[in-house]
């Protein structure tokens, strides 16, 4: 069984005056664990039983909350101390003001049938109405886990997380997807299909006029108006990126392997460029790895991540690595003339290089196959793969 989990965000609607008492519970909620995540942090500890024995009777005292909100909070505390604690980080919390609250069973109540919620707080129980999104609808039949109340902007939020268990099919289906990223074609896969309308590369250019005019004036209204078109052009980019995900995942088969190139080589290949927009194009990267990864993980595919090298240069038919082999968008091989875009040959690489690495493994645990000729691996990994049922264990490791 694999857990899914998503997260609902959903608008608060509360009553002016209980917002200023759900702020001050939030503010005593950030303070409980400021003052958890203090004494565990001084006395090297991450044990939220630890740090419930030595701070509880006082945050009691010094604090209204009520106590589960003062037990979520040291929680929370020991998560944050235990997190920094893996990461092997040195460093002291501080808790923002606006600590989301987190709430359970016990501090919270959820009347789907009103769309409300009821909230503990520094002063009982509050009553907030939520309204789902129709696009979430689809969660109705999740279990919930736990809400989570957050103040952002301005505006109360609700956050729902609920999960859902699905069966593990173990049969993959032999089919792997190479997907290349880049700025051009936002992504391109082995299956030839490439992930970018003409009219997201107009927006984009219209965004990119827009900001090189606005940061020439640089007046400080020119700023702020360059911060908002920076803000309208990440929400633009985020649907697409849904988008994207969607149609990959939904053109993938169920218990396929998608693979991407790892991050890491894009953004070295990105060097050149100005800073604002590296970042950018990597925030942008970044994100549409994530939806693939969980879009991905409701349909049993596997989402892998490959290091590849020379995947611009390298020609996906005869491995022929040479410089000259590509030129702009287009991409022709000096040894055998194969032509084609650059960026799909980049994505057939990414997949032959993940097959290469995923046969040696493989070769190694299953089947006692010579490969005579390495360079013929990808196609071999291809036969075996889509021969014989592989449970995805193997295929994923
Ligand atoms: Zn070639």
């Amino acid at each position: 069984m694999v857990t899914l989990t998503r997260t609902i965000q959903t608008l608060a609607e509360i009553d002016p005056c209980d917002s200023s008492t759900l702020l001050q519970t939030m503010e005593e909620y950030r303070i409980a664990a400021q003052t958890a995540s203090d004494y565990g942090y001084n006395h090297k500890t991450a044990s939220a039983i630890k740090i419930h024995h030595q701070t509880d009777t006082n945050l009691r005292k010094t604090t209204n909350l009520p106590s589960q909100l003062i037990c979520a909070s040291r929680n929370k505390a020991s998560e944050v101390l235990k997190s920094l604690k893996e990461k092997k980080k040195k460093s002291q919390p501080h808790f923002k003001y606006y600590l989301p609250i987190r709430y359970d069973r016990r501090s919270s109540t959820i009347l789907p049938d009103q769309s409300l919620v009821t909230l503990a707080s520094v002063k009982g129980r509050i009553r907030v109405h939520y309204q789902i999104p129709e696009y979430f609808k689809k969660y109705g039949n999740w279990e919930r886990r736990g809400i989570e109340l957050v103040y952002r902007n301005k505006l109360f939020y609700i956050y729902f997380v609920v999960e859902k268990k699905i069966k593990d099919s173990k049969i993959h289906s032999g089919e792997v997807i190479g997907v290349d990223r880049g700025i051009k074609n936002i992504a391109v896969d082995s299956k030839n299909h490439f992930y970018n309308g003409k009219h997201v590369r107009e927006l984009k250019k219209r965004y990119f006029r827009l900001r090189r005019s606005l940061q020439k004036k640089g007046t400080r209204s020119a700023k702020r108006k360059l911060r908002k078109t920076r803000e309208r052009e990440r929400r633009f980019q985020k649907d697409v990126n849904h988008c994207i995900s969607k149609k990959l995942v939904g053109r993938s088969q169920h218990n396929s392997t998608i693979v991407f190139e790892n991050l890491k080589h894009i953004r070295a290949s990105m060097r050149g460029r100005k800073r604002m927009n590296r970042e950018f194009h990597s925030w942008s990267f970044f994100q549409l790895e994530e939806f693939v990864r969980y879009k991905a993980k409701e349909k049993g595919i596997i989402f892998k991540e490959v290091d590849p090298q020379y995947t611009s240069q390298k020609c996906s038919k005869c491995q022929t690595i040479n410089q000259k082999n590509r030129k702009g968008y287009l991409f022709r091989c000096q040894n055998c003339a194969y032509t084609t875009d650059a960026d799909r040959n980049a994505a057939l690489n990414i997949r032959n290089d993940y097959f290469n690495d995923s046969i040696k493994l493989f070769l190694e645990i299953e089947a006692p196959i010579i490969v005579h000729n390495r360079k013929n691996l990808a196609e071999v990994g291809i036969s075996i793969f889509s021969g014989a049922q592989i449970s995805s264990p193997n295929v994923a490791s």
